[in-house]
């Protein structure tokens, strides 16, 4: 193991949580704290002889690995309550997540429309939805998104909802059938004696292992030597950096790009916390331990009760009221000084009936400073490219809320910082524990547009043509294979786009197919003579375009991956081999593009890593391709059974990908409920390459997605009714009653003169019993119908 001493910017849970994992495993760590007291946003803070927390007050997990994590810390620190937010509108109080029981207290009518809005729901919208204005009118309908979600997201995030990015709300809206605490079916504690107090003990654990933590020390800037950071500049001096030491930032990622001269058009939304203590009687709901306020008109956004967490040394009968304001810099709030914010915020919760002016007793303000990253729609791309700089810097690594751009809760901040620990000490190591903590998207969209195109389960299979390899490294063939695609009623042409590094030149021996090919070369030769330069995908893509098809390829490595994004494709594949490759997979899901991933080679456990890393990734559309990589695949091996499996186990949209010569697999493949068909086509088998040999030329493609369209409406609706065709059969051959003899006018009517037979133009035969015992009243002759109306 490489002899190291780490350097820890920031003593928040991130920092610290960071450092106590380099500290207990011998590493010896140093951490720079501007402020006195450890905790950074999760700090409590002593004012007189009591203490108010800045920040956070629930510890909350839905894992028992970082329940356990938490625990062994801070042995008989948490107490469990159930806690409950609540919206404040007008005077009423509505659960907070919202509940469809919650909303009964709007009048009937308001109820009954916001309801059928929300069964009316179009997955296709919601799929499509880009900023989250669109997504919650389409997740909840245009009443509750007006009611709900549009001003306070703006209040508190200072852009209109159309400009917020739609990932942020499947992070966090939750749309509850019934009340329940807000941490419903998770493990969720307070810390007794306030949060920091579980910062101060994670702060002496450091300096027990042998850490140092400097405070009220400043960190002005980093000095780099090529790329690798050789000092911390502070207020109280120069930390040199030995040649292995390496630096864990947790600033902000706008403060660690200035240092390290890195353009970054990113920014925060910053919050200030006015506390008002009063000697009156606490002012919420009982189930109510913290608000949200959506009227513009009062100046915070979120107001709790400092006495309902913990109240150590808060005289008896006091409460404190800790609001929270956001701002960002240079605007009005920002300006404010502390006697007009005071002022500002008392004659809120006095007009709001919380408080009496005449019963405070002091206002405390802190200043928290930068908190919410500012999720403008698209800022995926500039947060890849500035991470991307940061990370080229050898001995420099960030985690934490603000270094990461990512507002995220204690469990996400300690899995994270763990995981750094380990893959820094031991670079084999597999950092997943952040999937297994979170889940940024719940789940995966049913319906997935892709350019005009929506796939799911009530819709005709998406079809893509797999050109892979099979141009040949000729642009003139790949757009001849693009108008195929077009002719044969595919919905997509695929390709596959690398770099020289796709396969290791060394593995001379890595043939493919060169006993019936004739192929001399090696992979690694064979993908080389095959690339397109960046101006002939431009071209071969522009193309597709203006055949009015979905154009996109299989990325294998990460330049790969921003060469499709330079050509705004609109969907990713992943390839098989890349299942276990979840660098690659995490960089294509941050592109927040709908993404296919073929399956082969892998287990349903490897599957779960590569879908979890897309969920933490925060993109809701990926469909997963069953597929079996041998080529050519036998029908003994297709298990097309793993078509429903994979869309039961992940909740998601599947298809086949696949690889047997012909379309025999193709019909039941769509009849388990494929909804995407992705064929390699080809102009001509005999073509030399390694793909020509099991690919659909084009007649055979086009009869292939005719077969698929078939089978797909063969599949009908599954409700049992009389077809439209089927009413003249019906006429022509259904059963019914007739004479079997003469039946004169006036004769009672016996069983034995009656027969059944078609066409169906008489009395049910159902009906005979009561035929029988009837008078004629008309004459009936033999092999004639027998009628209502002539009985
Ligand atoms: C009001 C509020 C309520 C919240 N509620 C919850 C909750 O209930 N549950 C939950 O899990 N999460 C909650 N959160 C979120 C959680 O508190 C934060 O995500 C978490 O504390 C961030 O920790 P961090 O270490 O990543 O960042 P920070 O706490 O910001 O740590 C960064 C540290 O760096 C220091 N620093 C900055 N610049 C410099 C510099 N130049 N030199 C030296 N030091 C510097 C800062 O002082 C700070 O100590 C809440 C946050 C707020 C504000």
């Amino acid at each position: 193991m490489v002899e190291r001493s780490v350097v820890v910017l920031g003593a928040g849970m991130s920092g610290l949580v960071t450092a106590y994992e380099f500290a207990r495993r011998g590493v010896p760590v140093r951490v720079i704290e501007r402020l006195s007291v450890p905790g950074g946003l999760a700090r409590t803070q002593r004012f007189d002889d009591y203490y108010i927390d800045a920040g956070p007050h629930l510890f909350h997990t839905s894992s028992p690995e970082i329940v356990a994590y938490w625990q062994n810390l801070f042995p008989g620190m948490f107490r469990t309550p159930a806690l409950y937010g609540k919206n404040y509108v007008d005077g009423q109080f509505f659960d907070y997540p919202l509940s469809e029981e919650t909303l009964r207290q709007f009048p009937a009518e308001l109820y009954k429309c916001i309801m059928a809005e929300m069964s009316a729901k179009d997955p296709a919208k919601l799929s499509a939805a880009r900023n989250y204005r669109d997504y919650m009118e389409s997740l909840a309908g245009p009443t509750l998104q007006k009611i709900f979600y549009e001003d306070y997201p703006e209040k508190l995030w200072g852009i209109p909802t159309s400009e917020l990015s739609a990932n942020w709300a499947p992070q966090r809206i939750d749309i509850r059938k019934e009340k329940k605490p807000f941490h419903a079916d998770q493990w969720s504690g307070v810390a007794q004696n306030g949060c920091g107090t579980a910062m101060e003990i994670l702060a002496q654990k450091i300096i027990a292992h042998g850490g140092r933590i400097d405070y009220n020390t400043e960190v002005l800037g980093l000095e780099l030597e090529g790329e690798v950071i050789s000092r911390v500049r502070t207020n109280a001096g120069v930390v040199d950096l030995g040649r292995n030491d390496i630096v864990v930032s947790t600033l902000p990622i706008t403060v660690n790009s200035r240092f390290l001269n890195v353009p970054c058009n990113l920014s925060f939304r910053s919050v200030k916390l006015v506390a008002i203590a009063t000697t009156g009687a606490d002012p919420f709901p009982k189930d109510a331990d913290w608000l949200y306020f959506k009227d513009r008109g009062v100046i915070f956004h979120r107001a709790g009760l400092q006495t309902r967490f913990s109240d150590i040394g808060i005289p008896k009968g006091w409460s404190i009221l800790c609001c929270e304001i956001a701002y960002t810099a240079g605007d009005a709030i920002s300006t404010m000084d502390e006697a007009q914010l005071s002022e500002r915020v008392i004659a809120d919760l006095e007009r709001l009936g919380f408080i009496r002016r005449t019963e405070i007793v002091k206002v405390h303000h802190m200043d928290l400073g930068p908190l919410y990253p500012s999720y403008r729609v698209g800022f995926e791309t500039e947060l890849q490219r500035v991470r991307g700089e940061l990370e080229k810097n050898g001995n420099f690594y960030f985690t934490g809320t603000l270094a990461d751009f990512s507002y995220a809760d204690f469990q996400i901040l300690c899995a994270k910082a763990i995981d750094l620990v380990d893959m820094i000490q031991d670079p084999g190591s597999a950092f997943n524990r952040v999937q297994r903590v979170s889940r940024r998207v719940r789940k995966f969209n049913d319906v997935v547009q892709i350019g005009k195109n929506l796939v799911g389960r009530q819709y005709p299979p998406y079809i893509i043509g797999e050109i892979g390899l099979n141009h040949n490294g000729s642009v003139a063939l790949a757009k001849q294979l693009i108008d195929v695609c077009v002719e044969s009623g595919c919905h997509a042409a695929k390709f596959q786009t690398f770099s020289t590094e796709r396969i290791s030149a060394k593995v001379l021996d890595a043939r493919y197919n060169e006993d019936i090919l004739d192929l001399e070369e090696n992979l690694h030769q064979l993908f080389n003579r095959l690339i397109f330069s960046w101006e002939e995908l431009k071209d071969i893509f522009a193309y597709g375009r203006s055949r009015n098809i979905d154009v996109f390829s299989t990325p294998f490595d990460i330049d790969s991956v921003e060469m499709l994004d330079r050509l705004d494709v609109p969907a990713y594949k992943i390839a098989s081999m890349d299942v276990v490759n979840l660098p690659l997979i995490r960089a294509v899901a941050m592109k927040m593009k709908p993404m296919f991933m073929s399956t082969g080679m892998s287990t349903l456990g490897d599957i779960e890593e590569a879908v979890n890393t897309v969920l933490e990734a925060g993109n809701p559309n990926l469909i997963l391709l069953h597929c079996v990589s041998s080529y050519p695949c036998s029908a003994a091996e297709a298990n097309l059974r793993m078509i429903p499996r994979l869309a039961e186990t992940f909740q998601l949209v599947s298809g086949f990908s696949d690889h047997f010569p012909g379309t025999f697999l193709v019909p039941p493949a769509v009849a388990l409920g494929a909804r995407v068909i992705e064929k390699h086509l080809t102009l001509d088998r005999s073509m030399k390459g390694p793909d020509h040999i099991f690919s659909l030329e084009p007649t055979a493609l086009k009869a292939m997605v005719e077969e698929a369209e078939a089978t797909f409406t063969a599949l009908g609706t599954g409700i049992k009714a009389i077809s439209a065709s089927e009413y003249r059969t019906v006429q022509r051959l259904r059963r019914t009653v007739f004479a079997r003899v003469d039946i004169p006018k006036g004769t009672t009517i016996t069983r034995d003169m009656l027969t059944v037979k078609s066409p169906g133009i008489g009395i049910l035969p159902k009906y005979i019993d009561l035929i029988v015992g009837r008078e004629a009243r008309s004459d009936i002759g033999a092999d004639h119908p027998v009628t209502w109306d002539t009985i």
